[in-house]
């Protein structure tokens, strides 16, 4: 059963956002490091706006470790937590320029080591900058699988992922976190979906969230 479910979703994904990609912005893979970080309980279109200033005001890694902490702070704080996240870009910019001379690791487990994040976000980062296989479990994504009981309500967001992993073929995982985030943000949200038009409704327990 929940064979066929992944399987119409990821069609139905296929139809109606072929091309789905991170709508974060960024020009530079320490920019998309710093904006996934920032994209924790907000929106991307929040960190866009954000980021957009933070980025012109402090145009390289090296400018943005030299920021004061409290401007960093004034700049972020509409996006929420923004003391912690302030903090976060202060240690996130040192250790890239201290132990990694300013480049990304292309390792979830060195990923892990930066205050910030986690799993998830370690996911987005392996995936758009290195085009590393994996799926990441937002509220999105969460929302979905259970919707249409691919999985439990009760069930962490790394059973999710598994469960994802094994019934999605390994190529497509990637795309498939994109388009899951896109239909959850656009289609399958969490106040009012458009189940009107939605061609899962077949498959879908949409009450139970
Ligand atoms: S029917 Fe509604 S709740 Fe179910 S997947 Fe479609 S949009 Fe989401």
């Amino acid at each position: 059963m929940k064979k066929n479910n992944i399987k119409q979703l990821v069609n139905y994904l296929d139809e109606i956002l072929p091309n789905a990609y991170c709508e974060l912005n960024y020009n530079k893979a320490y920019e998309l490091l710093i904006a996934v970080i920032l994209s924790s309980q907000t929106t991307d279109k929040k960190v866009n706006n954000v980021t957009n200033i933070l980025f012109s005001k402090y145009p390289s890694l090296e400018q943005l470790n030299k920021a004061n902490i409290d401007d960093i702070y004034n700049i972020i704080k509409l996006l929420g937590m923004g003391q912690k996240k302030a903090l976060y870009i202060k240690e996130a910019t040192h250790k890239l320029l201290t132990e990694y001379n300013g480049i990304i690791p292309n390792n979830r487990a060195l990923l892990e080591q930066f205050n910030g994040v986690g799993r998830k976000v370690a996911n987005v980062v392996l995936s758009v900058l290195y085009n590393v296989s994996t799926i990441a479990v937002d509220t999105h994504v969460r929302r979905i699988a259970i919707r249409l009981n691919i999985a439990d309500k009760k069930d962490s967001n790394y059973q999710i992922e598994n469960k994802l992993m094994k019934l999605i073929s390994k190529d497509k995982w990637s795309k498939t976190h994109h388009q899951l985030v896109l239909f959850g943000r656009y289609y399958c949200t969490a106040k009012k979906p458009l189940c009107d038009q939605c061609l899962l409704n077949n498959i879908c327990k949409k009450d139970i969230l």
